[in-house]
């Protein structure tokens, strides 16, 4: 494994400021061994722990990154990553975890922007006008979405600015803006509209195309994605014809993988509206057909599912930190598939929903952490269970 480039004690320099790497003073080796020990206490109850499959590169593995901008008090535009604690602005463009392309990117716009007239936008008295950035990187193809966030309208695509960004950086293949008026808040809200290109750059996952927008939801570290769909598809063992629930499915990824790959029928439902829109789209341009989608809420989902007596094989269900709703597993439970592929990424809510499924039909027969964010505290997992009572149907 090489070592970061940025040798200090703590590898990171600003590992304290930005505290967004929490294991940054542990090698990675230990960092496994944390990750493996965690999921290890949580869920040893419900079987065996599988090996944690890590990185061998664990460094650069981000590809979406959000950048804030300041005005110092010297007048120089200053651009990084949010301080924790304070509002501050930690700058660092050779970040351990970001795509490096991504980090030149940054640099190169923040060169940019000093004495180009454009205003950056102030906490304190709400005047100026560009707030954040959002980079993302295709793996595959090496494009890069930029989308600026600012308080109003700002950007053309005939600006200086622009014009001299994008010939700097050929690999910028879109451009967006999104106009975020509340003072503080949710990074991304507000309308989006198109500065150049297309809006969205595509990446390939298992050898399928995904087109990635700005705010829809996408895996952020592609290499230990790969392997862990491959896990998922593989232990949910589908059939030409089986019928499956790919719950939470953010672009699609996984239901169009596992539609392409076994001719199972897939059902995917997501509540994201644009994730739901790239699911479409990426169905279509993956030519795959026996998938469905719905923009729902997971839940009432299900539960019209199993008001109606509908039949599923298997459920993959892949949801955020908060995990599954009870109502979701209490639907899940009446429609009685035969596997649940349970793609986790927080191990504490994992154990509440495993406790349930367990106590209600269901054993864990594989369960396996994956390393999705090597220096974070954060630790995914797949967990595979089968149906035990079925001569009680
Ligand atoms: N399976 C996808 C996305 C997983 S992230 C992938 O591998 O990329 C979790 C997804 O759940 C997000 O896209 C989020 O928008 C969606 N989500 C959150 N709450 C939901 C709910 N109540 N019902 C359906 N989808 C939900």
């Amino acid at each position: 494994m090489n070592k970061p480039e940025n040798k200090t004690d703590r590898i990171c320099a600003v590992a304290k400021k930005c505290s967004g790497c929490q294991l940054s003073n542990m090698s990675y080796e230990q960092q496994l061994k944390w990750k493996q020990n965690t999921v290890y206490r949580l869920l040893r109850p419900f079987g065996t722990v599988k090996k944690i499959v890590g990185m061998s590169e664990p460094y650069h593995y981000r590809n979406k990154q959000q950048f804030v901008f300041k005005k110092a008090k010297n007048g120089r535009i200053v651009c990084g990553l949010y301080q924790s604690k304070t509002s501050g602005v930690v700058e660092c463009f050779d970040c351990l975890v970001n795509n490096k392309r991504a980090c030149e990117i940054a640099k190169t716009v923040t060169e940019l922007l000093q004495n180009s007239g454009i205003k950056i936008y102030s906490l304190k008295n709400g005047s100026g006008n560009l707030k954040h950035m959002l980079i993302k990187t295709g793996r595959t193809g090496g494009e890069i979405l930029l989308c600026l966030v600012c308080a109003k309208r700002t950007f053309k695509a005939e600006d200086k600015f622009i014009k001299r960004l994008t010939e700097k950086c050929p690999d910028i293949k879109t451009i967006t803006e999104i106009v975020n008026t509340a003072p503080q808040g949710v990074f991304l809200d507000g309308q989006e509209s198109v500065i150049i290109g297309k809006g969205y750059i595509t990446d390939s996952l298992c050898g399928m195309k995904f087109k990635i927008s700005a705010k829809s939801f996408y895996q952020i570290n592609p290499i230990q994605t790969e392997k862990l769909y491959t896990c998922a598809i593989e232990k949910a063992q589908l059939k030409p014809g089986e019928r499956v629930l790919d719950a939470y499915s953010g672009v699609g990824t996984i239901g169009i993988i596992a539609a392409a790959q076994t001719g199972a029928e897939v059902l995917s439902v997501e509540l994201n509206r644009d994730a739901y829109l790239n699911a479409l789209e990426n169905a279509r341009l993956n030519g795959v057909d026996n998938i469905s989608f719905v923009n729902d809420d997971a839940q009432r989902y299900i539960e019209m599912l199993a008001k109606r007596g509908e039949r599923l094989d298997c459920v993959i269900a892949d949801p955020p930190r908060a995990g599954c709703s009870r109502g979701f597993l209490q639907s899940l439970i009446r429609i009685k598939p035969k596997r649940v592929v349970y793609v986790s990424c927080n191990p504490e809510t994992l154990k509440r929903d495993l406790y349930f499924l367990t106590k209600n039909g269901y054993k864990a027969e594989f369960i396996r952490p994956f390393d999705m964010f090597p220096f974070t505290n954060h630790t995914e997992c797949v967990v595979v269970l089968e149906r035990q009572m079925d001569a009680r149907r």
